[in-house]
């Protein structure tokens, strides 16, 4: 069992290749995933000198180990939105994630970047009838505020998302889908270069340091110098900017693959490729290889850490739960990564004492990274268009919070004892 991402046989990280440069640039990026690279390629398509760093491989982070499902899902939903920030405001944040899929959709297709996308839909299988009914509120919400392509299915009706039984019914959305996550990666690296950025890996920027002109960035090749900063660290940014690390958190994810299956038996598992992410507080997200010949899963295993093996063990039998028939299949990879949360489960725009960053997409930020990476990318331009609904939402602090996620097994305690 190989334990890096599946997706790594088709799109290995591999270094850039790229020295510092010795001019100052307009804009320097740290972080080299979606919400980096993105912010890079339309800064250099306006003209602009940008230099992404990233510590790693581009594609080491998130971007190149998620489950690849498009989706525009915020935790709070468009119930939540509306309780905290009313009916205007709520329907306004719920409508920039709904773009954020039109826009991944839109630069795939305008950077002509093969990553496998498949417009197949998504389906959120119900685990418990009060899922459901709760599910149903939130859809009779959207239902009234906005026009989106998706519709409530019933317990005898998922059929044609997934040969499970069991689920409660569920949620099918038609205007969205997966891709290959490592794929999209390496056609967002290759774009942006191609528009003029310059694009360092793998490179730790190790200190900001505030100059009169902008910011430098200490890194064991030397300083590099930016009129602006923005900071695209995600789950991975540790101490590098604690007005972050304060509010932002890593919340790891793993992920199985399956052996090589016979295509004929993952079509029948799922029927139309739907992507999959059920209801649970602990949710299970899993759907076919882009080829069609494996299974993939991801959770979050276990509460402590534990060894790949117990991790990919405590999948598999997830796996064997929701599809009985794989009891006896093996699993060819398994791996994790950092997800990044905040205290309001919301992705995060902004700038903080000059220094701009997106991230915070709570596990789902394979649309809304790209989405917010050129959105701050247009802020940094002053462009007007820069503007979000997210704009001056709160990023909070928490007293017992110093950069070490301590609460989080006491949290997924209790989530567990819920689902
Ligand atoms: C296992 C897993 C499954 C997921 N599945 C899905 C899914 O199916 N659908 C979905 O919508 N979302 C999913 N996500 C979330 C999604 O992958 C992320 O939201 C998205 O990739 C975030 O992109 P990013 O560019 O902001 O961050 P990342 O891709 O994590 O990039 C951050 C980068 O910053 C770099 N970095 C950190 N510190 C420094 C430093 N000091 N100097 C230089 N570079 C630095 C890191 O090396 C890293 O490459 C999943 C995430 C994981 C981990």
């Amino acid at each position: 069992m190989k334990t890096e991402p599946f997706w790594w046989e088709a799109a290995k990280p591999e270094p850039t290749g790229v020295a510092l440069p010795d001019s100052v640039s307009d804009v320097l990026i740290i972080g080299g995933g979606y919400t980096g690279l993105s912010a890079a390629l339309t800064l250099a398509k306006r003209g602009q000198t940008v230099t992404v760093l990233d510590a790693e491989m581009l594609g080491y982070g998130a971007s190149g180990r998620n489950g690849g499902m498009i989706g525009n899902l915020l935790k709070p939903g468009l119930s939540g939105l509306i309780d905290s920030y009313g009916v205007e405001r709520g329907c306004a944040i719920y409508k920039e994630a709904l773009a954020s899929v039109e826009f991944i959709k839109y630069r795939i297709a305008e950077e002509w970047i093969d990553c496998d996308l498949t417009l197949t839909g998504r389906f959120y299988p119900a685990v418990l009838e009060k899922h459901y009914r709760a599910m149903n509120r939130d859809f009779e919400i959207r239902q009234k505020y906005l026009d989106i392509p998706e519709e409530m299915v019933g317990p005898d009706s998922y059929a044609e998302d997934v040969d499970s039984s069991g689920y409660k019914g569920g949620l099918r959305l038609y205007h969205t889908g997966g891709l290959h996550p490592a794929k999209y990666v390496t056609g967002l690296t290759k774009a942006a270069m191609r528009a003029g950025a310059r694009i360092i890996a793998p490179l730790r920027a190790e200190e900001i340091i505030k100059t009169p002109s902008g910011f430098a960035v200490r890194t064991a090749q030397g300083e590099v110098a930016g009129r602006a900063l923005l900071i695209a660290t995600n789950g991975y940014g540790g101490a590098l900017f604690p007005f972050l690390q304060q509010r932002v958190f890593p919340v790891g994810s793993t992920m199985i693959a399956t052996e090589e299956l016979s295509e004929n038996l993952v079509a029948s598992l799922f029927p139309t490729k739907r992507m999959i992410t059920d209801t649970r507080k602990m949710l299970s997200y899993y759907r076919p290889s882009p080829d069609g010949r494996r299974v993939l899963l991801g959770a979050r295993p276990t509460i402590f850490p534990a060894s790949p093996e117990a991790q990919a063990r405590s999948l598999k039998k997830t796996l064997s739960s929701i599809f009985p028939s794989l009891q006896q299949t093996a699993i060819s990879h398994v791996w994790s990564g950092n997800v990044a949360y905040d205290f309001a489960a919301m992705p995060t725009i902004g700038e903080h004492e000059g220094v701009y960053y997106a991230m915070g997409y709570c596990g789902s930020g394979v649309a809304m990274s790209g989405y917010f990476g050129h959105k701050a990318a247009l802020k940094i331009l002053g462009d007007p268009e820069g503007e979000t609904a997210f704009d001056d939402l709160p990023l909070e602090d928490r007293f017992y919070y110093n950069g070490r996620p301590w609460f989080l097994p006491v949290a997924m305690t209790g989530y567990r004892v819920r689902d």
